[in-house]
């Protein structure tokens, strides 16, 4: 497996990124300059964030594999980089049996017209797509914002199961550092 991903930070698990416990993977570097992103510290892509290699992530994820029900892949903009993501999603399934979420600024049409993005969600099960819009914000379930799409790709997941997610999750480190996620949160939770 090759090549590599920007990252800003992994959680190995959290409730409030999809459905049961989830690896969630924060990539690092995003363009889009949604007004409003409340996700400000994932946009440079120069001079921040961890280099980490698809085969790094890809045994994280496995070490988890039997406290997890997936992995979430979210930003900054994971389909800015989108051969590392397509390789990692292509080993995740091969190697796991984890479900795969990934949470993007481009829309469906925007993705579809891209061959580039579209590999990179060919093994995702669920890509929840487009801007964020600070006027149709949600702050629950997966979506920043009301018109952000659920792309339901196969059928591992459904609406019912994004009921029971969390719009806040505070997570306490061994070192005693605190970590707030989740859609209702500041910093590591938009995407
Ligand atoms: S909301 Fe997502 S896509 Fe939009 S600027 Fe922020 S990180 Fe980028």
């Amino acid at each position: 497996m090759t090549g590599s991903l920007l990252i800003h930070a992994v959680i190995p698990r959290s409730r409030a990124n999809g459905p049961g416990e989830r690896m969630t993977v924060w990539v690092q570097g995003c363009s889009l300059a949604c007004a409003g992103c409340f996700n400000p510290d994932t946009h440079p892509d120069g001079g921040r964030g961890d280099r980490r290699t698809v085969d790094e992530l890809l045994a994280a994820a496995e070490a988890e594999q039997d406290r997890i029900e997936g992995v979430t892949l979210t930003g900054g903009e994971p389909l800015q980089q989108p051969g590392a993501v397509a390789a990692f999603a292509a080993g995740l399934k091969r190697r796991t049996g984890l479900g795969l979420i990934i949470l993007t600024g481009y829309s469906r049409p925007e993705i579809e017209s891209d061959p580039a993005r579209l590999s990179a969600v060919a093994d995702a099960d669920l890509v929840v797509a487009g801007r964020y819009q600070r006027r149709a914000h949600l702050g629950g379930g997966l979506r920043g914002s009301s018109n952000k799409a659920y792309w339901w790709r196969t059928g591992r997941y459904r609406h019912i199961d994004l009921e029971s997610v969390p719009d806040l999750e505070v997570l306490v480190g061994a070192d005693g550092t605190l970590t707030i996620t989740g859609m209702a949160a500041p910093g590591i939770g938009a995407a």
